[in-house]
């Protein structure tokens, strides 16, 4: 192993060592190892506290001759799941070409590149930015509370190091989750009459939501979609149920806003109907014939011998808030965890594609130093 794979190698297991499974997050001490080694690597660490418990880091350095390029990352991780697991999600076990552990795919492995690649490229023209997250596993909220506090900085593209197995991936569908809420009148169960039952005033409105169709597409998104996930209604039999609750899973495409398809669905629900939005993340889109993301895959495909496709990824990202507040910048989703092993059991990264990822963020940051002339 040569000494920089080593030094990858050994930041990875670091980063996976720490417990930084959401809920709680407790990404304290790992945030804090992390800040350590950016500092290392000339970065000027701003910590910014969401809690007494929880804070993310916006790192910024060298800035002033341009708009930097900005990496992005989580260090919080999904819990373990019921299964059990063969390697101890937390000792980074190598066996060959795998390193083990929880959040080395998602996305310890794509920080830990990331950090040593600016590490190994000390002067960028334009500058390097870093934006480190807690809380994105639960829907993006170190994200969000750095847009709240106006913390992010400037930048001039993103890369965000998810796992794409080294391919650069052009955004990702938005997510919007919605409750709607039928309200009935109780009475007890020997009396239906008496009262106004919840569960059928709803079901007219069950199967218009189950047939729901956003009707919207993208030539690479795909079609934008709606699931029916969940109906619950009643406390027990004998009574009649005063409240009827269902919740609709959309996956949205660019082009169409979630203040679009809500109007939509308030419409077909109709005045009675209290919808409540549970999450809200934008689609995120990037043009591939936008000059940076077509110069990135180029230099992408240079070090991996893979032209890209356009193609985007299956789930979402801070991206969705970050791109958006911070000037809908180009953004690349690109990073060196395998795309079938975030969240699964005994997720492990390749060691071969950690290195590969460094490589190419080296070859990115030089490329913006080479832009900036
Ligand atoms: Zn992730």
């Amino acid at each position: 192993m040569t000494r920089t794979a080593g030094n990858l190698v050994d930041l990875t297991r670091k980063l996976v060592s720490f417990d930084t499974i959401n809920p709680p997050g407790q990404e304290t001490d790992c945030m804090e190892f992390a800040a350590a080694r950016l500092e290392e690597a000339g970065f000027c660490c701003t910590r910014h506290r969401h809690s007494d418990t929880r804070f993310s880091i916006v790192a910024t350095r060298g800035t002033g001759d341009g708009l930097p390029l900005c990496f992005s990352g989580h260090l919080d991780t999904v819990p373990l799941g019921n299964a059990p697991w063969r390697h101890d999600p937390f000792a980074g076990d190598i066996e060959g070409d795998h390193l083990f552990g929880r959040g080395s795919s998602d996305m310890k492995g794509g920080v830990a590149a990331f950090i040593l690649a600016c590490q190994a490229v000390p002067r960028v023209r334009g500058g390097v930015a870093v934006v480190l997250s807690v809380g994105e596993e639960t829907g993006c909220d170190g994200a969000r509370w750095l847009v709240e506090a106006g913390a992010l900085p400037p930048a001039g593209a993103m890369i965000v190091a998810e796992s794409t197995d080294n391919r650069p991936l052009l955004g990702h569908k938005g997510v919007c989750w919605l409750r709607f809420r039928v309200q009935g009148r109780t009475a007890h169960g020997a009396t239906p009459e008496l009262g106004e039952n919840a569960i059928l005033k709803a079901l007219p409105l069950m199967t218009r939501l189950a047939t729901f169709d956003p009707e919207a597409s993208h030539p690479i998104m795909g079609r934008a979609t709606a699931n029916l996930g969940t109906i619950h209604g009643g406390i027990n039999t004998n009574s009649v149920p005063d409240r009827c609750e269902m919740t609709l899973d959309l996956r949205s495409v660019a082009g169409i806003t979630h203040d679009e398809l809500r109007a939509g669905l308030e419409r077909l629900a109709g005045p009675e109907v209290r919808i409540e939005t549970l999450l809200d993340l934008p689609a995120v889109w990037s043009e591939p014939d936008d000059p940076w993301c077509a110069r990135a895959s180029a230099v992408v495909a240079e070090i991996t011998g893979v032209t890209a496709t356009p193609e985007v990824a299956n789930y979402f990202t801070d991206a969705a808030v970050l791109k958006p507040a911070m000037g809908n910048i180009p953004v690349l989703i690109l990073g060196p965890g395998s795309m079938d092993q975030p969240h699964s059991t005994d997720e492990f990264v390749l060691i071969s594609r950690l290195i590969e990822a460094q490589s190419i963020y080296e070859a990115l940051l030089a490329d913006w130093t080479g832009a900036a002339d």
